[in-house]
């Protein structure tokens, strides 16, 4: 048993079962035994790697939309250049090089970064270092300016609850004991659920996901780019309406059963873009790979290939293969755009 599974296990039996967003957070953010808390989870050595650790392109393409999205909008000075969930401080340090060249933007930025863990915040200042970020804990104490934001895999890593709607009405999958292990269960019938178009529409049987702090994350911003304009783009892998049940635990690049090393394994879940979008004045979404393709990766790519041979080559064409392909993260991966009601659409988009 891992040491975090042992202090759910006592804290379970002194006040009863807890719920699986309750549990997400304790394994992901609990201050000694959490997974973010305790380790940097990513590339080669890590459990899993994200786009921006694949290719510098993913970074660059999007800094430069973010950048051209913040001309369309008359160049608004200052602003804040916000990142939720910035793990290396990869995607920020390409997206930064990448916008050098565009004339006042990096003197109108105001860099922020939303992250929770300390142990990430170091990481993250090694790359970012000369460009003065200041860190906030939480979405909501994002400044009142015109708002350019970035969040990659921030959503799929909230806590999440489950709710299976019973033969008796709507039920919550918790995570109890038996034999002192843990296990899930269900909860009696609830008066009430939260009212989204997944909980509306599900049948009999159905299991619905809610990530409440995805819902607030996603007014947080919205109400800002309403107010002083921006645009947000938020990627992540998921869909429209919520899935089932898509709690998923990875260890050592591995799927692991999620309640068999808490603290030790990243818990994710997808994303239900649809009452995020809900949230917003205008949005767009599509596909990572058609955004990304939109954006100009092919000749990007064609760029970069001619300064590169042998394995080197082979590797850049296979990570381009991996960020657009729908066989791999092209169609999994969805791109949310915000924006303002009235404003210039989001580049990316049809
Ligand atoms: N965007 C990065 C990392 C994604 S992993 C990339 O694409 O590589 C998720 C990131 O969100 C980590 O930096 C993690 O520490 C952070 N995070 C997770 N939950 C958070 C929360 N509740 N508040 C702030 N940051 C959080």
């Amino acid at each position: 048993m891992t040491p975090l599974a042992r202090l759910l296990v006592e804290r379970i039996r002194e006040t009863g079962p807890i719920t699986v967003a309750d549990y997400m957070a304790e394994c992901l953010l609990h201050p000694v035994h959490g997974y973010y808390t305790t380790r940097d989870p990513f590339g080669a050595g890590g459990d899993f790697t994200t786009a921006p650790e694949i290719s510098q392109m993913f970074g660059e393409l999007l800094g430069l939309a973010l950048a051209q999205a913040w001309l369309d909008r008359g160049s608004p000075a200052p602003f804040t250049l916000a990142e939720l969930g910035p793990g290396r401080g990869t995607l920020m340090a390409d997206i930064l090089r990448a916008t050098r060249t565009v004339s006042g933007f990096h003197e109108a930025a105001r860099l922020t970064l939303v992250e929770a863990s300390p142990r990430l915040r170091d990481v993250q200042a090694v790359p970012l270092a000369t460009y003065q970020p200041s860190w906030i804990d939480r979405v909501q104490d994002l400044p009142e300016t015109p708002l350019f934001l970035i969040a990659n895999e921030f959503l799929d890593a909230l806590p999440i609850r489950q709710f299976i709607r019973g033969p008796q009405g709507w039920q919550e999958r918790l995570i109890g004991l038996r034999d002192d292990q843990l296990t899930f269960g269900l909860s009696a019938p609830l008066p009430q659920v939260p009212d989204t178009p997944a909980f509306r529409h599900a049948p009999e049987g159905a299991l619905v996901e809610d990530n409440l702090p995805a819902r607030h994350a996603a007014a947080e911003v919205s109400t800002r780019i309403a107010r002083h304009g921006g645009v947000a783009y938020w990627i992540d892998y998921g869909g429209w309406r919520s899935q089932g049940d898509t709690l998923q635990a990875l260890r050592n690049h591995a799927p692991d059963d999620p309640l068999a090393h808490p603290g030790e394994a990243d818990l994710t879940a997808h994303v239900d873009f649809e009452p995020l979008a809900a949230l917003a004045q205008t949005f767009a979404w599509d596909t990572q790979g058609a955004v990304l393709t939109r954006l100009g990766i092919d000749a990007r790519a064609e760029r970069l290939a001619r300064n590169l041979t042998g394995a080197a080559l082979e590797s850049h064409r296979a990570a381009h293969r991996r960020l657009t392909d729908p066989s791999e993260m092209g169609s999994l991966f969805k791109v949310l755009a915000m924006t303002s009601a009235g404003a210039p659409p989001p580049p990316g988009f049809a």
